[in-house]
């Protein structure tokens, strides 16, 4: 088992499933320039293989956009050296910024300041997400 040292002030990612460690660095942390250790295939129990992130610094995570890539994910919040808070990624209802329409012609991909908000409108299987600029219907898979 490979051995890396535990974070005094962070955030650890949890639970990433096995292949999803390296979308979730390069859609949230690829401009980070904390220190940041990606640990792929580690032994777990529930899913057999995991990957685990962890980032010495107060990050803000988007939860949302953490959720649609992998929603099994716990965020674990550490000061001091102590794990002070845990959080769970859902797929998220509605998702603003972090992800873009899949309709050529929608006005947010002109208007810097037209940001399209996401509603979540079928979940099982594909996540389906209706802008609210030209209610196309994306189709969500990292
Ligand atoms: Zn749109």
């Amino acid at each position: 088992m490979l051995e890396v040292k535990g974070i005094e002030n962070g955030i650890v990612l949890d639970h990433i499933s096995a292949g999803n460690g390296l979308k979730i660095f390069n859609e949230l942390f690829s401009e980070t320039e904390c220190p940041v250790v990606l640990l792929m295939n580690v032994k777990s129990k529930v899913l057999g293989r995991k990957d685990i992130i962890k980032i010495e610094d107060t990050f803000d995570v988007n939860m949302d956009l953490l959720g649609l890539i992998d929603k099994n994910i716990t965020v674990n919040i550490i000061k001091d050296g102590v794990l002070i808070e845990k959080k769970f990624a859902s797929v998220p209802a509605t998702i603003k910024g972090g992800i873009k329409c899949q309709n050529p012609r929608c006005i947010s991909h002109t208007d810097d300041y037209a940001v399209p908000t996401f509603t979540l409108v079928k979940a099982n299987g594909k996540l389906e997400y209706e802008c609210s600029y030209c209610e196309e219907i994306s189709i969500y898979r990292f």
